[in-house]
Parts: C-alpha cells; structure tokens; sequence
C-alpha cells in the first residue's frame, strides 16, 4: 500500500493547520480558495504553481487513506454534508455531497466523462458561452486525463455492471465503458467511504498536494460564513471553525482579507455563502436554475452472485435513452449504483422480517439506476438555493409533472435490461414496490404505482448550477470567465457555474472548465 500522502507531505513541511486547535493564518494571501473539491484544488495547484500565495479554507476535516477502513456509518457522518442526511427542501430528494478536504472527490465513485456536445451546445446557444465548444475544451480535457490517469476500466466489469452490458447487448442498445481516474485500483469498491490505497485519482491525493508542495496554506475545519464586499470588489471572509463533531460552527470568528476571492464551495454551498453575504443580485439569478441529475432506481435479483458491493462502482454505462428531448421530458443515462449493505437497506423497502428477507438477497441483487438530465428545456429550470432560519443553505426543488412521466419511462427501460440480462425478479426502488417476475407483470405494476413524492425514492449525487455562467448578467450569476457579474475580483470555479446539469456524471467537467478558467485568470494577473 502506498504511504500516506499527509504524512510524508506534513513531514515536508506542508502548511496544514486544523482551525480548531489553531488560528495561524498565513500572512497576505493573494488569494483566498473556498473549498477543496473539484473547483478548488484544481485553481489552488494551478494559482501556487503559478507563485501566488494561496490560502485554501475547508469546511470538512481531513481524513486520509490511514483514516478510510471501509465503514459505511463513520464515513457517512465524517465525509458527507449533513452526515449525507442532506435533502431537498420538502425532503423528496436525498443529496449526497461531500464535506472533507478534497470535496465530494474524496468519496466519489470515479467515472470520468467528458461534457457532451449536446450541452455545450445547449450553453453556447441559450446562454451565451462562446467557448462552449469541444474543439476549445479537448486540449483541457487531456491534460486532466493525463493527469489524473484516466482510462477506459481494463479489468472485467463486476456483475453488477455487467447486467448493464448484458442486458443491453441483447436488446440491441448502446452500452459502452465507463473511464475511471484510478491508478493502480484495489477494485474494492468502498470508493464512496474514502480510498483506503490511495488508488483513487482525488483532489485529496493529486491537487491539494500540488498546491502545498508550491506553498499552499491548508485550513481546514473552518466554514466560510460570509463574503466581505464593498461596491464592486470584495474585501475578504469571515470564517468560524467547526465544532469538535463538525455539527455546526463554534468559538472565534475570523476575519482574513486577500485581493482576489475564489469561491469552490460546490452547488448549494457556493450560493449559500453569496445569499449569507447578501451580495448585489440584480436579477435574482443567485441560487436558480440548481439541477440535480434526480436518480430513480431500480432493484433486480438474480440466481447467480451479483456482490455489488465489490469491484470498480461503475464501469458500464448505457446512453441508450440520454439525447435531449423536445419536449419537457428528461433523456437519462442509465448506470449502477454500488452496494454497500448501510446505504442499500435504506432502498430495499419494507420493514422487520419483509425487509430481512430483501436484505439477505443482498449479494445477488442488482441496483440499476436512472440519471435523468434536467435543465434543457424552459419548462425543467431546477430549483433554486434559499436559505434556513440558522442561515444554512438549502435547495427548494419542485417536482413537476415531467419529472415523473421521465421517471415511468426510466422505471420500464431499467426493467427491460434487467430481465433481458436474466433477472429472476425486479422491483421498482418505491415505497410501494414489489418484486415482479415478468416484464409484462412489471409494466402492469408500475402503473398501478403513484410516482410521488417520498414514495419514488429520488437521490442525487450530482448537484449543478445556482451561479450559472451567462454572457448577460440577466441570465447569470458570473460571466463565462467565471468572474461574478457584479464583485470583479470574486471567480466561481466550481459546479455551481453550469447553466444546466451536463447529462454525465460531473466531476471532469468540473476540472476542465477549472483549469481553463484559471488559465485565463492566470493571464490576466500576469
Ligand atoms: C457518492 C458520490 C459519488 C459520485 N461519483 C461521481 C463519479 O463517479 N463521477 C463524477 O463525475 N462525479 C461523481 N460525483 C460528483 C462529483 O464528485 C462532484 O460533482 C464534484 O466533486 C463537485 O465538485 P465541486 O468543486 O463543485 O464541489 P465539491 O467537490 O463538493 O467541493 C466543495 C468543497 O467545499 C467545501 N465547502 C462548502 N462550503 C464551504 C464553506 N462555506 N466554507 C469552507 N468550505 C466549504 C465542502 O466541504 C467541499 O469539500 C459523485 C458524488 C457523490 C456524492
């Protein structure tokens, strides 16, 4: 196993300081970094290669390898916002997002697509981004490959994703492999608990340490509370540690000015600390248009041995349904969710012996999954990023109609690659499903199913957008540079800035609109 990257790294000296035992904030930063995830890391390495003096502020702690044991329950609570009990406002969707130093990377499941063309088309169109084009991002998009070895999966695909490969195969519709940022993969599969060997190309492991080994300040442990701003420009922050549990903050308050800002907080936190600070929103643009990829599952049990809980999370992926539609209905790309016992109980429905029996089906079931693409038609805007009494961010997302039709056609093609890789049963992931053990007792199933709230059991792990680029300030909340439309030294290079979601999983999307951006900062400081 390799050795801990902190350890040899403290022992070089890294700037690492725990905001809760110490208040030594480097001197004069030229630039203050929120958050440590895709965005943040990926400006932090490039802006201290650079030679700036950059100060890095995590509001999660920071576990490394030595700290990851595969546990289920003490990763949830330490890793993920909100102990990864977050929710969409009235509770219909579960958010899982990440909340330790290298961000939602750090527990994210690796797959590594690139933005589709049909979305940069989409923004080029809709909102203005001119560079919103695969000719101008592939240079980017390599570097980032490269650089975080990313390949199409070698090995087998587990039989969790092979059902995908299987299914699809037979009926006739496109599946392909899915690239992962692993170098060296244990093929564990505890990918969302932390990489125990260090395998995982994270922001924890790659970025973060490039920015300390050029002199990075870490501080971690402390939220962002508030921008301080006046006119045009912000000033500094003001931060508060975490409590020893990282429930909430606690003790001083402090205050740390710098000339440039960078926000990386993700979507939801990222406006949550615009609205807090109350900056200029002209348009009421900040917080809207926050899109989800929603997810509805699907649960199938076999004859033969799935053990999804082991091996590369996803390595197959079918793009069968996901172009953009015309209508208000959602296209959606089909994949597996990997099969933790903790986290897939809480899908298996039922209770006491019902719910015993599904669970002891557990190592040859299946768990496909619907990744619907909101955000491409005028009628889908998303939900918008409010704040709660306490002045926590939170996301109010409407469920409407479109959402649920999307859902009944997601439901039926889930089902139809189950049973045509060879399921014996499959079950709609709902409050009121049950095991069917035709397609055709499927269908009639699930249209007897209400497809409503708490009953569909909706979940993200992909939150997009609420700081959209726009090339109008009327349409955004920063300019296709990532420079906010009203404070001209405060970028956002996280998430948040998609104007819809990206009809693939995220994460290099993230990276490779960062690296450009800050490329082009970079320019403009020279
Ligand atoms: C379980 C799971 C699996 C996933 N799998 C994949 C996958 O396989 N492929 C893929 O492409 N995507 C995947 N994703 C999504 C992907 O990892 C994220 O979309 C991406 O990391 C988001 O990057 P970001 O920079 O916007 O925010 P993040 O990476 O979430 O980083 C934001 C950081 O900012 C910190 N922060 C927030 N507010 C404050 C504040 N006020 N003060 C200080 N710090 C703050 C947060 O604690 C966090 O560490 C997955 C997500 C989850 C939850």
């Amino acid at each position: 196993m390799n050795k801990d990257v902190y350890t040899l790294g403290m022992d070089r000296g890294w700037n690492i300081i725990d905001a809760r035992s110490s208040t030594q904030v480097m001197s004069s930063p030229d630039v203050i970094i929120i958050g440590s995830g895709a965005g943040g890391a990926t400006a932090a390495a490039a802006l201290a290669k650079f030679g700036k003096r950059v100060l890095i502020l995590e509001e999660g702690s920071l576990k490394t390898a030595k700290d990851f044991h595969n546990d289920e329950l003490k990763a949830y609570a330490e890793l993920y916002q909100e102990g990864a009990l977050r929710t969409s406002k009235d509770g219909g969707i579960s958010i899982l997002q990440g909340r330790t130093v290298g961000g939602t990377t750090t527990v994210n499941w690796t797959s590594s697509f690139r933005t589709p063309a049909s979305t940069l088309s989409y923004w080029r169109t809709h909102f203005g981004i001119a560079d919103a084009q695969e000719d101008l991002l592939r240079p980017y998009f390599e570097r980032i490959e490269q650089r975080l070895h990313i390949e199409r999966w070698a090995a087998s695909p587990n039989e969790n994703n092979a059902v995908i490969q299987r299914g699809c195969d037979r009926l006739g519709w496109q599946w392909d492999v899915i690239p992962r940022n692993v170098q060296g993969c244990w093929n564990l599969g505890y990918c969302g608990t932390g990489c125990p060997t260090n395998a995982k190309q994270s922001m924890l492991v790659t970025s973060i340490p490039e920015a300390l080994d050029h002199g990075a300040q870490l501080i971690h442990s402390t939220r962002v509370q508030q921008l301080v701003w006046d006119n045009d420009r912000v000033t500094g922050v003001i931060c508060q540690p975490m409590d020893s549990h990282l429930h909430d903050t606690q003790g001083d308050v402090i205050h740390i000015n710098a000339p440039l800002v960078i926000l990386a907080g993700g979507a939801i936190n990222s406006p949550g600390v615009l609205l807090r600070s109350q900056v200029p929103n002209p348009h009421r643009t900040l917080g809207r248009r926050t899109f989800l990829h929603p997810v509805c599952m699907n649960m199938a049990v076999f004859d033969h041995a799935i053990d999804g809980f082991y091996g590369a999370p996803q390595s197959i992926y079918s793009d069968e349904f996901n172009a953009i539609p015309d209508g208000p209905e959602l296209g959606f790309k089909i994949e597996v969710a990997p099969m933790q016992p903790s986290i897939v109980s809480a899908l298996m429905g039922e209770f006491g012996e019902q719910h015993h029996q599904r669970m002891q089906q557990l190592a040859n079931s299946n768990l496909m999954l619907a990744l619907m693409r909101d955000g491409f038609h005028q009628d889908d805007p998303g939900g918008q990023v409010e704040l709660r009494k306490n002045g926590d961010a939170v996301l109010d997302y409407p469920l409407r109609a479109h959402l649920w039709a999307t859902c009944k056609q997601a439901f039926l093609r889930m089902a139809k690659v189950q049973f045509a890789a060879g399921a014996r049963s499959v079950m709609p992931v709902h409050a009121l499903g049950q095991a069917c053990t035709s397609l055709a007792e499927y269908e009639t199933h699930l249209q007897q199913l209400p497809m409503r709230i708490f009953d569909v059991r909706l979940s993200s792990a992909h939150v997009m957008g609420g700081c959209g680029m726009s090339q109008r300030p009327e349409d955004g909340v920063v300019d296709p540079s990532g420079r906010h439309h009203q404070l001209h030294n405060l970028y956002i290079f996280d998430g948040s800035i998609f104007p819809s979601s990206i009809g693939a999983n995220p994460q290099m999307s993230i990276y490779a609109w960062t690296q450009k951006l800050t490329e082009a900062l970079i320019e403009r400081l020279r």
